[in-house]
């Protein structure tokens, strides 16, 4: 949603935000589950019990495709191609891939209309962006056939815990769905095109838990999906008001950032059930799922992930930053894509499920903290605030003390006072109205040791953030 659209959501009565909330669920239902996604589904079902070299013949004979079709169709790879003398039948094999340069964010920011395939029409694509974990943003575009492959690739997760198609589920998300000033249940929103209630984490607040509570205990949902970061803000209040889950989930399905094992731990506890993960980004070029045996498998049909720079430990897994090829997106090809994250490789592909593609020990992706706000909202994620910032190359935001935050922004040229003003005023509309907001501007922002970009930042004493 725009600006002005999200305004006139908001001054909606509750009835016709749910309607609104199924026009939409209406639309992401044809787009995620139209077309290809079931007879998609049903193929990696048989797919994941390939051997070792069903899998390398497959992936190499998906790597040939896309390479010879980014060289043919997308100027922003012949040229890369061409000003290195490579041809795209010097790729052969996964082990080839080393030859072509790594895709960075900012080259996609840079050659955005170069590197959109000459096949399709921009107008027929999904448009999307995100502002990954830097808070830069980013855009990208995909063809349908590429999201009901992601989709089919989540389902597939899902499967594995015995989950049927159609079972009502509750979402946890960092989505504004619901307005920020509604001072009285529901603090949710229902989507019954697709049998799903919506609660975002602006409302996850000590004063309004109770209500969460009754609502998540009449759901009767088989299972929630969600930031793990927001559905353990919600285990917490929980605990915290001594309120009890009586009707849990069969399984909590978590994803986009990184599920720590002390969260789990409350998460599980608290409502009862299985928590499982998968790894994948919006970007859509890579991913992995967990097992029934809690162990994450590369989901080899939709992309090859690279482990580049890697070291080697002790125990001979390799350790590096992961670069994904994507299978499924040939409207704009990801060529090793860096994502950002950082992966752990086993050295042996063997798990007692009998799944043979590559296993990952620990993938570190997002590493989240978070603020408070005046209301009481612990809020983890800002990226929606910066997504239409283009002028914004990379931003985090610091809370150093209650009730004010500091955002700490590297500008692009074309940065001006307007893109504060509207950044104030997303914060005020979407955040908090009582936040107080001040801004820095740095050259550059210092990674964590890890070497992870910490996109929310807190100073605050464990004491002070419990409200
Ligand atoms: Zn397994």
């Amino acid at each position: 949603m725009n600006n002005l659209q999200n305004a006139f959501y908001n001054i909606l009565p509750i009835f016709l935000q749910n309607v609104a909330c199924n026009i939409h669920g209406f639309k992401q239902k044809k787009l995620r589950y139209g077309g290809s996604f079931r007879d998609r589904l049903e193929w990696l079902e048989g797919t994941q019990w390939w051997t070792v070299n069903q899998i390398e013949e497959y992936q190499n004979q998906q790597l040939k495709k896309i390479i010879a079709h980014a060289y043919h169709t997308v100027p922003y790879y012949k040229r890369v191609f061409d000003n290195i003398r490579l041809k795209p039948n010097d790729i052969k094999t996964k082990e080839d891939l080393s030859k072509i340069p790594v895709l960075t964010k900012e080259d996609i920011r840079r050659n955005l209309a170069d590197i959109i395939s000459r096949d399709f029409k921009k107008f027929a694509l999904i448009h999307s962006h995100t502002s990954g974990t830097s808070g830069k943003s980013l855009q990208f575009y995909m063809e349908p056939e590429a999201v009901q492959f992601r989709w089919a690739v989540w389902w597939r997760h899902k499967k594995r815990f015995r989950i049927a198609f159609d079972a009502p589920y509750a979402t946890f998300t960092g989505l504004n769905a619901i307005p920020l000033n509604q001072k009285y249940p529901p603090f949710w929103r229902e989507n019954k095109q697709m049998n799903q209630t919506v609660f975002t984490m602006h409302h996850i607040v000590p004063n309004k838990i109770q209500a969460i509570a009754t609502r998540l205990n009449k759901g009767g949902f088989t299972y929630y999906a969600g930031y793990p970061s927001i559905i353990y803000v919600l285990a917490r209040l929980l605990l915290e008001h001594g309120l009890k889950i009586t009707r849990p989930p069969k399984v909590i399905f978590t994803g986009a950032e990184n599920l720590y094992e002390h969260h789990r731990k409350v998460i599980a506890e608290v409502f009862q059930c299985v928590v499982t993960d998968q790894y994948g980004f919006s970007e859509g070029c890579g991913n992995a799922s967990r097992c029934q045996h809690d162990v994450f498998h590369e989901d080899f049909e939709y992309g090859i992930l690279e482990c580049n720079n890697s070291v080697v430990h002790s125990d001979r897994s390799k350790e590096g930053r992961i670069l994904a090829t994507g299978f499924s997106s040939y409207a704009m090809p990801f060529i090793r894509y860096e994502v950002g994250d950082v992966g752990i490789w086993k050295p042996e592909a063997s798990c007692s499920c009998g799944r043979h593609s590559r296993v990952l020990s620990k993938i570190n992706g997002r590493v989240e903290d978070y603020v408070i706000t005046p209301e009481g909202s612990r809020i983890m994620r800002f990226d929606y605030i910066f997504k239409d910032s283009h002028a914004v190359e990379e931003a985090q935001v610091v809370q150093y003390e209650k009730d004010s935050i500091t955002v700490r922004v590297v500008r692009r040229p074309e940065y001006c006072q307007n893109d504060e003003e509207l950044l104030r005023s997303e914060i005020k509309n979407k955040v908090s109205s009582k936040l107080k907001v001040n801004f820095e501007y740095i050259q550059e922002i210092e990674r964590e040791a890890n070497e992870k970009f910490r996109a929310v930042k807190s100073y605050l004493k464990e004491e002070q953030k419990i409200s």
